[in-house]
Order: C-alpha cells, then structure tokens, then sequence
C-alpha cells in the first residue's frame, strides 16, 4: 500500500535472503515492537532474526501518523494506579512516560535521519469538563517528575489559532517523526549488529523442541531459536492469531494534504507541535517536514472509505483551522491498531523462553521503544516480577470477528456526543 511514508522515505533496507538455521532469539513481526527488542538483543550479543509476514512497515509501525506521544490513550496515572496497583503502577508510569525519550534517544545514537523533531505535543481540551480533567492530569505527570502543564485557553489559540479550546495539556517531550524511516534505521542497526531482517516470512507454527523452539513458515521453511518473541499487534495470521484475538483491532484513517503556506504554519503550529484534542471524534493534526497537514480519521462503514475519509477530514481541517487557503487530499492510507480494554500495554509468557508483547493503541510509538525492551529484557531470562509491565494471561476476546462492528457503533455514538456536546 503506498503511504506518505513510502512517498517520502528516504531510508531504505536490503533484507536478509537466506534464514540461518538456529539463533538465540527470533523476533516475529517487524513493527517497531519487534525491531526495538531485536536492536536490544544484538546490542547484548545475542544472534537474532526478525521474520515479518509482510514487507517491513505493512504494519501499523509503517502506516501510523508519526505522533510521539509519552502517555497513554486514554488512562491517566490515577487510573493506571488503580488497576495495578501502586508499586507496579508507577513503574509502569515511569516506563511510558520516558517512552519519547527512548525514541529520541534511540534516534541520536543510531544517527536515524527520520524528521525526528521533539517539539512538545498538545492536547487541547475541548470543553470545561476536559479542561479540569486535564489540568488534573497535567498535575499528576508533573508530580511524576515530568515536564508536562497545563496551558490556558489563550496560550491554546496562540499554539494553534483555534479558538474553540478550554486549554491544553503540553507534554514537552512529545514531538514526530518520519514513522517508515525510523523503522527503517532501527532494522539497519539490527543488521549492522549482526542481527537479520527476513520479509515475506510469515510464521505459521511455534513448536516446543528440546533447548527451545522450532519455527516454522508459511514457506515450509524452518528455524531454530532458544527464545521467542511475539511482536505482531493486531494481526491474527498464524502464529500471531491468538495474540492478536486478545485485542480491538481499529482501522484507522490517515490524511495528508497539499502543503500549507509559511502564514498557515506560523498561525496553527508556530513551535511545531502536533495536535491531538479531547473530542470524542477527535481532531488531529500534524505537519511534515513539506508543510503537508496530516490528520486522521475512522469509518462507520467501509465501503467507499478512502474517498470519502479523504475528502471529509481535510474539509475538517479547512474548516477547524479556518484555512484560507484550502488544502486538498495528497494521499489517503490506512493502518488497524490494537485497542486493549483499559488502554494498558499487555506482556504474556506463552510458554518456556517465549514471550509476546502487544496493545499499544494510539501511543505505539513512544510505548513499543519500552515494550520492545521490556520483551527483550524478558528474552534475556530477567525475572517476570522485575519486569516494569506484569505478566497477564493471555485471553482472547469472545466474538473478536464482531469488535470491528462495536468499534463502528461507538464511533457513531463518539459523533453524536460531540454534537450534543458542541
Ligand atoms: C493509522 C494508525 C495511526 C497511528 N498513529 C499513531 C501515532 O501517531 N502515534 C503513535 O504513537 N501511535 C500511533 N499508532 C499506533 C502505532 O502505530 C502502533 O501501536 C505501533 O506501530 C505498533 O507496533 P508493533 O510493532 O507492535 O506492531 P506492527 O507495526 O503492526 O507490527 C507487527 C508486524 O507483525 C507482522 N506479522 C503479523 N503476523 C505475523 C506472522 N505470523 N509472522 C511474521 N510476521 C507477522 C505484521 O506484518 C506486522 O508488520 C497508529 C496506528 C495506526 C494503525
């Protein structure tokens, strides 16, 4: 599927041809869960190979909006509390919360020219309800240690030239980057370690063997590893099915349009900032390094989708940020992220030495730089109890084929509210 990112890459990766025969770790699925806990392993002289079904960047880690985000979709430390408790629920505060700065870092170390710009990131707060939910949980990060505030209504329409916000929650070590390149780099690390990246190796079966596990593809083709890593996120092909059953996939939208002009950019992102407001259907925006907005949208039904998705979110991004100069849709693609319930990453032990790691959500990209580690670190036979996110079985959800249906009623019903709300 071509994307911006496939438009406008700039890095590229030879992959491996022929598969080794045995390898301390295998990593399947060559998203950026998978390729940060592979970067970590041959760091630490482990043999690794990444086997991706598809080409790399087929997933959500080559077809997401680039927004570097250190928190979680929806949950608020308060709430991460709540569910895990307070010892294991700040350290996995603390763990997402350095999730852009693990990006950031991992860019400088491994010289990535990805766009990488750690400029802040907004959320704007659309009524006073989310205001005062947002002040609050500006308050709690900042508690945390981080540098996160809360903006009032005049310093948002200075931020964005909206004037339809309450305020805005500013995390200051948010920001973006190029999504396809990073992957790209952090796959060139891996190979420059002695690590190998295979494509077009879907992984059919994991079975026991004596010392590990053999895997075998789709292909016919067989490896032997002492440890395994799943890193397939939404998918449910092969070995990933249950994995991927045990979340909501969402298909989400993406929009990038013709370039705005130098005033446009002055006006709504003067310190360029990407935007991600409180609204039920909510509004985003971000610039890329040709000015081009991207923003993003869902669909209640899909048929006809890219036309119209295309043509409504950039019509909402005329009319929200008053564009004088209308934008018109460049290009239209489209990526299905995995929704846990409770918004919470997800860690499971799916057998000796074989670990899976999934439910990012909205947040993949600064959340797979720690839950990439977090996995290779279990791989490397670090205690379950010290790892910074628990250990849950792994429970796929009854009548998973049926969640794109809820998720296409609740966007109707997220619709409706904003309207009521309006
Ligand atoms: C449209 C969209 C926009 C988004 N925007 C943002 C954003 O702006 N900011 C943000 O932080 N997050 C965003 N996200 C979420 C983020 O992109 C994901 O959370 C993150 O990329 C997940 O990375 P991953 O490596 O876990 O999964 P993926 O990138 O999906 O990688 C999984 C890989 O596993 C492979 N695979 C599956 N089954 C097999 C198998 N059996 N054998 C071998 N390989 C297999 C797949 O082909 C795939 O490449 C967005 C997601 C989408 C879909």
């Amino acid at each position: 599927m071509e994307t911006l990112w496939t438009r406008t890459a700039r890095l590229s990766v030879n992959p491996d041809r022929d598969l080794p025969a045995k390898v301390d770790v295998a990593v399947i699925g060559g998203g950026f869960t998978g390729m940060t806990a592979a970067r970590e392993l041959v760091k630490a002289g482990r043999s690794v190979a990444v086997l991706e079904a598809g080409v790399l960047g087929s997933g959500a880690s080559g077809t997401n909006a680039g927004f570097v985000v250190p928190n979680f979709a929806k949950a608020d430390p308060v709430a991460v509390r709540n569910r895990l408790g307070n010892e294991r629920g700040d350290a996995l505060l603390k763990l997402v919360g350095d999730g852009a700065n693990a990006v950031f870092r991992t860019i400088e170390e491994d010289g990535i020219s990805c766009d990488a710009r750690q400029t802040g990131w907004l959320n704007p707060a659309f009524g006073g309800e989310s205001a005062s939910m947002l002040e609050a949980r500006a308050g709690m990060w900042h508690e945390l240690g981080r540098p996160v505030r809360f903006l009032s209504a005049d310093e948002t329409r200075a931020q964005t030239g909206m004037d339809i916000y309450s305020g805005a929650l500013l995390d200051a070590e948010g920001g973006t980057i190029h999504p396809l390149d990073y992957l790209r780099g952090l796959a060139i690390t891996v190979q420059k370690h002695g690590g190998s990246v295979h494509e077009n190796q879907c992984v059919d079966k994991v079975l026991p063997q004596p010392g590990g596990w053999q895997l075998v593809m789709r292909s016919g083709a067989t490896l032997s590893a002492t440890k395994v890593l799943l890193c397939t996120n939404a998918f449910t092909t092969g070995a990933a099915s249950r994995m991927g059953r045990s979340t909501v996939p969402l298909r989400v939208y993406q929009i990038a349009t013709t370039p705005a002009d130098a005033d446009t950019v002055e006006r709504i992102a003067p310190d360029g900032r990407p935007v991600g407001d409180t609204r039920q259907n909510l509004f985003t925006y971000r610039l890329d390094r040709d000015n081009r907005l991207i923003s993003g949208g869902m669909a209640a039904v899909p048929f006809g989708a890219f036309e119209r998705l295309g043509k409504a979110v950039t019509e909402r991004l005329n009319d929200e940020l008053g564009l004088k100069s209308r934008a018109q849709p460049e290009i239209v693609w489209t990526g299905t992220a995995a929704m846990t319930p409770d918004f919470l990453p997800r860690l499971h032990q799916l057998g000796e030495g074989w670990f899976g790691g999934i439910g990012c959500n909205g947040r993949g990209i600064a959340m797979t730089a720690q839950l990439g580690r977090v996995l290779a670190r279990a791989a490397m036979g670090e205690a379950a109890d010290q790892l910074p996110i628990p250990l849950r079985s792994l429970r796929p959800l009854p009548m998973h084929a049926f969640t794109p249906i809820v998720a296409s009623a609740a966007l109707v019903h997220a619709r409706l509210k904003d309207k009521f709300a309006a």
